[in-house]
């Protein structure tokens, strides 16, 4: 079979969770720490990991040393096209479900302690 249809459907089952296209999200801006992910999502560490691991698989994140932890960033920002063109077919607005992008750091109220969370915290001090 052609291998740009295997790679096509490879990153169509990447984009088929949930979670993931959450996490996508959450990387959107600027990319984020997978303790961001956990804390915004409130998932275990383990469940993130797997997800991200078939993002990254599919080539639609890569993760970066930083420090002492790692980033995960999106790729090819491309993706969110795609997803927003899923998102108008009137298949999916008859549900309507909204693809409503969040921020990539979360409102007040949530703990999460990833440099950056931590770096606004100290600013709205
Ligand atoms: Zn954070």
């Amino acid at each position: 079979m052609d291998e740009n249809i295997n790679r096509t459907a490879t990153i169509a089952q990447a984009l088929a969770h949930p979670l993931r296209l959450r996490i996508l999200e959450l990387l959107r801006e600027q990319g984020a720490y997978v303790m961001h992910l956990t804390a915004t999502l409130q998932r275990p560490q383990a469940n993130i990991s797997q997800h991200l691991a078939i993002l990254r698989e599919a080539g639609l994140v890569q993760d970066e040393r930083e420090g002492m932890t790692v980033v995960y960033r999106v790729v090819d920002p491309r993706i969110f096209d795609v997803i927003e063109q899923i998102q108008q077919l009137d298949l999916v607005r008859r549900e309507s479900t909204e693809w409503a992008p969040q921020r990539a750091h979360h409102g007040r109220g949530m703990r999460c302690r990833c440099p950056r969370c931590r770096g606004d915290y100290a600013q709205a001090r």
